[in-house]
């Protein structure tokens, strides 16, 4: 099980700058059993943007986020998630990919993942648990984890036609970052900011 902590409110209205609306995923999985995304958890985020002029579309409770098929199969029949610009998650590193998997929408990650409870094996390819969650910078991408080097602030440069030089089957995990921070006019925002490496 991946344990999560919610982030501060600084940091979450600062991933949330010039957003007007979104739309709230809680995971009922892991995350509620951290009581980051329960009944409480749910209140207190939706108090949060509503105390700063923050629209809340719709909220979706899923078992599981990061079960992709039925995360699809429910959220393709939600009006309002499909309305919704911004997506504003309450689950672990791996659920917010695995949205961002089949949604070009912005993705902005409350909670950091924290660890790995004994409850299962790791098996995450999306998410390393660093303990301070950056996709919310990064277009819900996680280059911590997808980038064989780890680089949090941009590429090595040695992609080829947009594929990873370490592995070419694979995408050049920056390249993805940077075609979604261009759809989403947030290039200027990101390069003025510079990441910790995790
Ligand atoms: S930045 Fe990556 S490794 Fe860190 S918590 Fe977020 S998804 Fe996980
Ligand atoms: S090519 Fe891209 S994904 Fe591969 S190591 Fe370099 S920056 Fe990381």
């Amino acid at each position: 099980m991946i344990l999560t902590i919610k982030k501060s409110d600084e940091e979450i209205l600062e991933s949330l700058k010039g957003e007007s609306a979104v739309f709230i995923i809680a995971c009922a999985g892991c995350a509620v059993k951290s009581h980051t995304a329960d009944k409480q958890a749910v209140e207190t985020i939706s108090k949060l943007l509503s105390d700063n002029n923050i629209k809340v579309l719709g909220i979706e409770i899923l078992g599981a986020v990061c079960n992709t098929q039925k995360a699809q199969e429910t959220l393709s029949k939600n009006i309002n998630f499909q309305k919704a610009k911004t997506i504003l998650f309450l689950s672990c590193g791996t659920g917010v990919q695995a949205v961002g998997s089949f949604s070009d929408k912005r993705l902005i990650a409350v909670l950091n993942s924290a660890a790995i409870a004994a409850v299962e094996p790791s098996y995450s390819k999306f998410c390393s648990v660093c303990g301070d969650c950056i996709l919310s910078y990064t277009q819900g991408i996680c280059p911590k984890t997808r980038c064989p080097k780890s680089l949090v602030n941009g590429p090595c440069g040695g992609f080829v036609n947009g594929k990873c030089e370490i592995d070419p089957a694979k995408d050049c995990v920056w390249v993805l970052i940077y075609e979604k921070l261009k759809q989403n006019n947030a290039l200027d925002k990101f390069l003025n900011r510079f990441i910790e490496p995790r």
